[in-house]
């Protein structure tokens, strides 16, 4: 029998003039950056807490709280692998990632490949199990208008019994 569990997570970060914009462990070139206490990946953050949920952990301003000055400036990619030895300490694997970027600009088409490939190395799963797209809202909203960029993230992970 195979013990499955889903989780879920949605993060949002304000654009922020003189920040790097860093997204699914990229550097990206841009004029603006996210706003944050770590590195603001909005993309591994909704990630995180995806996996968290599905282990019903909580959430990762619990596990990496912003007011910790060990975690200024981090690159998320650390903190995806701290989540990462979670999983595997409860004796979890995780299946699948899907991940959902919803930002207006800049076009990050030609980084995703390699934003998959980071988080599959992060999560020690092939780089199949891992899938990150993008979308804009038309130009509506927060993200439409550029005040910020979300992120919307599940995971699947499973135990063998
Ligand atoms: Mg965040």
């Amino acid at each position: 029998m195979i013990d499955f569990r889903i989780g879920h997570g949605y993060d949002v970060h304000r654009f922020k003039e003189g920040r790097a914009l860093v997204l699914g462990g990229e550097r990206i070139e841009y004029s603006l950056g996210l706003e944050g206490h770590s590195d603001a990946d909005v993309l591994i953050h909704a990630l995180m807490d995806a996996l968290l949920g599905a282990l019903a952990l909580g959430d990762i301003g619990r596990h990496f709280p912003d007011t910790d000055e060990k975690y200024r400036g981090i690159s998320s990619i650390i903190l995806l692998k701290q989540v990462s030895a979670l999983v595997a300490e409860r004796g979890y694997a995780v299946s699948n990632v899907d991940i959902t970027l919803v930002m207006q600009k800049p076009k990050v088409a030609p980084y995703v490949d390699k934003m998959s490939e980071n988080i599959a190395s992060a999560l020690g799963i092939p780089r199949d199990r891992v899938n990150v797209k993008a979308t804009t809202e038309e130009k509506l909203g927060f993200t439409g208008n550029m005040e910020g960029a979300a992120a919307h993230a599940v995971a699947l992970v499973y135990k063998e019994k």
